[in-house]
């Protein structure tokens, strides 16, 4: 390493790239040696530091008055930077922005350590700088100050330089060759270490794709034997001598219930739903005796979750914790050698990356920028991956449309004797095979119903059921066997279309005699070509029929979430014939495409084809392209052909762009639950937290086809008495008074001050969390308490950490809120829930399933709306010590008749009414007093 490098980090008054100012600049030149030289001033940025921000670097106004404005630093700071890269931590989205805005020239060679990091350590859970320091044991006494954040990234940035030297120089080699193809500014960083000797030595990662034994696969005993529940729960009694494992393990009455209930019902081959409170540990309670059952018996238990999150828990703690447990009990089971229990999780195909697309991306020639980084992505990560599943790679949106042509979706993983299967290195197979000899698969409930529908080709075959997050089951049913396209959608189906024949081309011009069998796929390319050019009007038109009907019909002010449901009496409209004449043109040029692309298929089936270049990229984008165009015209055909009253069919806007967007889902899911899922299953177990409404199952119980089920609910072991107060209010305006939302935000503002941050609002529309985020924000102005909104100030997870590492924030969020935030300990406080979740009256599913009862408010919508409510309180409590206060500031729950239901479907704590003026002082009192014992 000869040269030298320049790490930079500049402190700001916010994140706005457009609008924030420079407060801090920190830089420090150094080589393979030592640091050289250092820079470091502070910024008068010509407008006040909100104190978020003080608070956070401890930069204040006064610190800055004296301190020399950009314009004048900038000279200096360019003669710092002279022609060296320069390496920061995310420095190419952020630092190097603000410089441009401010003019001042740099190198073009920006070494951004966020991006390398991402590269070169692939399956991180966190690449921010303190994560990244923490991995790499450099120390960070003070953070957010310009000049020690600069000089963690040149440590972070020699770490980094070090691991790309020690890769197998034809990795390294490969990686180099494709990104040279690009403009990313990192790019001579690979072409720098390529170059040095240190990288001509063997390096320590190269391919990982060693031939490896498939494991057994497990299989059944015999006839089922019986395990005793006795048995089961001295299983999970025996966590309490594990306490490195089981830290917080204490007896609970509720989770040995459940565990024995559970057990039961794989001995009696039963269907058991249990609503298991917060608190319970429910997750071992159906483990324990899973496990048990399929270690006895040989057998295998699926568990579907819901969320990524529950999943990570259960594979990294839960099972790993069962599985010492099992592994070291045997006490009084006669059983004298007990199997190892084994459990693996199980994706959808297109998580796996296909060894077969990615090889023949290698011999690709001419490749686009976006290809040439995810591929040298790829060639770094097979050195190190066991999975080849993309969760380790955190795509990008742009990087998911490439990694769609080299996962193995659609693969043909017919021919048994592909090299990859034979050497065992195919992820799929190797997922498959870890599957098959697995007593526990842990999977997501899209995949589950996904599986199923399509004929079982991932899952290997299974009798016995674990779902977690049922609550979830309708909705992710009505997705899966649900269908939706719109124009825009279409458009980039042909578009894809479209630029096959130019693969083709190329393809034809690498074989050594284009002509013969093979002048042919010329003519059919052409052909193609010609059938999607003739297809584009035909789009326009139909979806242009279709928003000229949804403008004509919806009503304006009233549908605000701009949705029609396409209803009988919407087919017999005047101008439907209109959709109709549309659609039928459209069907035939898109059958008019798909036919042509069965001809480009044959013909590559023809001897000799398989030898051009990009061969099998070209099959692969061929047979989804396929599969995709015969899905979009039989549900397109589907929904506007047929008035099916077995589905629902409605039109609505797309956020982005206002496009219309056709969907058409099953009016019930319960049937086809029972014949796809249930069917065949010997033992069926429905768990969540959230299973009754109104103190009672049959709710769910009906909308998911479980009438006969078994029924269990446990009450949560926590003390709510002592740990919760809710507060709801006895003169909140109501939401269609003109004056509600700033009454609303003042409350919310006088609030949090109260309880100091620490609070989750939970709204139910993004438009109303968007003016109350504005209106709460200017009401906290210059007060040390950050307003963070959901889709405004970053994702929900990233908000997540933002409350955790500075608990004096108020976050907004929406749906993905409501449910599966963990936020123990004091970081949340304050809960507040500014209206019932009841759902919107026009939301075209809400509609149709609603208008099938006698009493649509009461047997449908309250119930939905409780269960919501339930999950949004959920957030508020989640472990036996936490303390905090509900706030409900929709004032029906308080006039209604049906607000002792919603009120009724809360834990035993305290409830209180109180006027909005009164409850700030309530918070503080109740957060602010010492819990009794
Ligand atoms: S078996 Fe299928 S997924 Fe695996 S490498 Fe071959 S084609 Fe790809």
């Amino acid at each position: 390493m000869g040269a030298s490098y320049v790490a930079l980090d500049l402190e700001t008054t916010g994140l706005d790239l457009e609008n924030d100012e420079i407060i801090e600049i920190g830089a420090v030149r150094f080589d393979a040696g030592d640091v050289i030289d250092s820079f470091q001033t502070l910024v008068n940025p010509g407008r006040p530091i909100s104190p978020p921000v003080v608070e956070l670097t401890g930069i204040t106004d006064e610190a800055v008055r004296s301190a020399p404005p950009i314009w004048s630093v900038g000279p200096a700071l360019e003669d710092f930077l002279g022609d060296s890269p320069v390496v920061g931590q995310n420095v190419l989205g952020f630092d190097i922005q603000f410089l441009r805005r401010a003019g001042v020239r740099h190198s073009e060679s920006v070494y951004d350590t966020h991006l390398l990091a991402e590269m070169l350590l692939p399956g991180l859970s966190d690449y921010g700088l303190a994560s990244l320091c923490e991995c790499f044991g450099i120390a960070q006494e003070v953070r957010h100050r310009a000049v020690e954040d600069a000089e963690a990234a040149r440590m972070l940035f020699l770490v980094l330089r070090e691991r790309c030297a020690a890769l197998a120089p034809e990795v390294l080699g490969q990686a180099e060759q494709w990104l040279s193809l690009t403009a990313w500014p990192s790019r001579g960083f690979f072409r720098e270490i390529s170059e040095a000797a240190v990288a001509r030595t063997p390096g320590t990662f190269g391919d990982n794709r060693l031939p490896q034994h498939p494991p057994e696969p497990i299989s059944p005993k015999g006839e089922p034997v019986a395990v005793a529940e006795e048995h089961v729960l001295s299983v999970l009694r025996s966590a309490a001598d594990h306490p490195e494992v089981f830290p917080a393990f204490d007896r609970r009455a509720e989770q040995e219930t459940m565990t024995a209930a559970v057990a039961r019902a794989f001995n009696v081959e039963q269907q058991l739903m249990v609503e298991a409170g917060t608190g319970t540990g429910k997750s071992l309670a159906y483990l324990i005796p899973a496990a048990c059952h399929a270690v006895a018996n040989g057998d295998r238990v699926v568990v579907s979750t819901a969320t990524i999150n529950l999943q990570e828990q259960l594979l990294k703690k839960d099972i790993p914790g069962v599985q010492r447990l099992m592994g070291c009990e045997n006490r009084g089971t006669g059983n004298k050698e007990q199997e190892r229990l084994k459990a693996c999780q199980l994706k959808g195909r297109r998580n796996y990356l296909c060894l077969k697309r990615f090889d023949a991306l290698r011999t690709a020639g001419v490749m686009s920028d976006e290809e040439a980084l995810l591929a040298a992505r790829i060639v770094i990560w097979l050195a190190q991956t066991e999975t080849g599943d993309r969760a380790e790679l955190r795509l990008s949106q742009g990087e998911e449309a490439v990694w769609r042509r080299l996962s193995a979706d659609g693969a043909d993983c017919t021919s048994s004797n592909s090299p990859y299967v034979v050497e065992g290195s195919c992820f799929l197979q190797k997922a498959r095979r870890k599957a098959e000899a697995s007593h526990i698969v842990v999977v997501n409930h899209a995949l589950l119903l996904s599986d199923k529908a399509t004929g079982g080709r991932v899952l290997p075959p299974y009798t016995r059921l674990v779902v977690d997050e049922a609550h979830h089951l309708e909705d992710e049913a009505t997705i899966q066997f649900g269908f939706a396209s719109g124009e825009r959608a279409v458009s980039e189906l042909l578009e894809r279309c479209e630029s096959l024949p130019g693969q083709v081309q190329a393809g034809l011009r690498t074989l050594e005699s284009a002509l013969g069998p093979h002048a042919e796929l010329a003519g059919v390319t052409a052909e193609l070509s010609r059938r999607v050019g003739v297809s584009r009007q035909p789009v326009r038109d139909c979806f242009g029929a279709l928003a000229a009907f949804m403008q004509q019909h919806t009503i304006e002010g009233f549908e605000r979430e701009q949705r029609l449901l396409i209803n009988r009496a919407m087919r017999v409209q005047p101008d439907w014939p209109e959709i109709e004449i549309a659609w039928e043109n459209l069907r035939l040029v898109l059958n008019q495409v798909t036919a042509g692309l069965k001809q480009l298929e044959q013909s590559l089936a023809a001897p000799g084809a398989a030898e051009m270049l990009n061969y099998e990229l070209i099959r692969a984008e061929l047979d989804s392209l396929l599969q995709e165009m015969q899905a979009t015209v039989i549900g397109l055909a589907e929904a506007l052909e047929k008035d099916d009253p077995e589905r629902i069919v409605w039109l609505e806007r797309e956020r982005s762009d206002g496009s219309v967007v056709l969907s058409s889902v099953p009016l019930a899911v319960a049937g086809l639950l029972e014949e796809y899922l249930y069917e065949g299953l010997s033992t069926l177990v429905l768990t969540g937290a959230t299973l009754q409404a109104e103190r009672s199952f049959s709710y769910l119980q009906e909308r998911l086809g479980l009438e006969n089920a078994e029924t269990l609910a446990l009450g949560s072991p926590f003390d709510f008495r002592r740990a919760a107060l809710a507060l709801v209010p006895r003169d909140m305006p109501e939401p269609e008074w003109p004056a509600y939302m700033d009454s609303l935000a003042q409350a919310i503002a006088e609030l949090v001050r109260a309880s100091q941050g620490r609070a989750l609002v939970l709204f139910t529309s993004h438009s109303s969390l968007g003016v109350t985020h504005q209106l709460v924000g200017e009401m906290l102005r210059g007060e040390a308490i950050q307003v963070l909104g959901q889709g405004i100030d970053g994702s929900a997870r990233q908000l997540v950490r933002a409350l955790q590492s500075n608990p004096k924030t108020v976050l907004l969020g929406t749906a993905s809120f409501w449910e599966g935030v963990d936020i123990p300990g004091d970081a949340l406080s304050l809960l507040i829930i500014p209206r019932l979740p009841f759902s919107v009256p026009s939301d075209p599913v809400f509609a149709a399933r609603s208008a099938l009862y006698d009493q649509p408010f009461e047997q449908y919508a309250l119930p939905q709306a409780v269960l919501r409510f339930k999950q949004g309180c959920g957030r508020l409590i989640r472990t036996k010590t936490d303390r905090g206060v509900l706030v409900v500031l929709d004032r029906r729950i308080a006039s209604r008749s049906y607000g002792a239901a919603v009120l009724g479907s809360l834990p035993d704590c305290r409830v209180l009414e109180a006027s909005v003026r009164e409850m700030p002082g309530l918070v503080e009192q109740w957060l602010g007093r010492v819990p009794s014992a």
